[in-house]
């Protein structure tokens, strides 16, 4: 279990947030929105009940992502940082993990979509000569 409170926000700073506690979970979700959205192969996400989640500086934009539900992010960088289904508002929020302050805070624990997971992801950390840096 994850050690309450956790704190995060997007990469300029405009936006800040934290996070109480209501834990429900980490999963890496390989679904092709997500891919988009981030610009990513894949986007772990934790998922929090309640109203556990709250911003401490700036403010979320939302849009919709399909019909059941929206995404929040900074408008001043972009970054994504919540999801959430419209049907579950108020009761459930997922939110990306690697926003965190501390991104090995919370570890996923399954993947969720893989019918569209890259197939260059297989292994990939294991497959490719790596630096530390740039
Ligand atoms: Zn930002
Ligand atoms: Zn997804």
């Amino acid at each position: 279990m994850p050690d309450f409170p956790l704190t995060g926000g997007c990469l300029c700073g405009a936006v800040r947030y934290e996070v109480t506690g209501g834990y429900d979970g980490c999963a890496h979700c390989h679904c092709r929105m997500c891919q988009r959205a981030a610009g990513a192969p894949v986007v772990p996400w934790f998922m929090i009940k309640g109203d556990h989640f709250r911003i401490v500086k700036g403010a979320l934009k939302f849009y919709k992502s399909s019909d059941a539900a929206e995404r929040g992010f900074c408008e001043e960088c972009g970054t994504q940082i919540v999801f959430q289904f419209l049907k579950d508002k108020g009761a459930s929020i997922d939110v990306t993990a690697a926003s965190l302050d501390d991104p090995e805070a919370i570890e996923p624990t399954s993947q969720i979509w893989t019918a569209s997971r890259l197939a260059w992801m297989h292994g990939f950390d294991a497959a490719l000569p790596a630096r530390e840096g740039n």
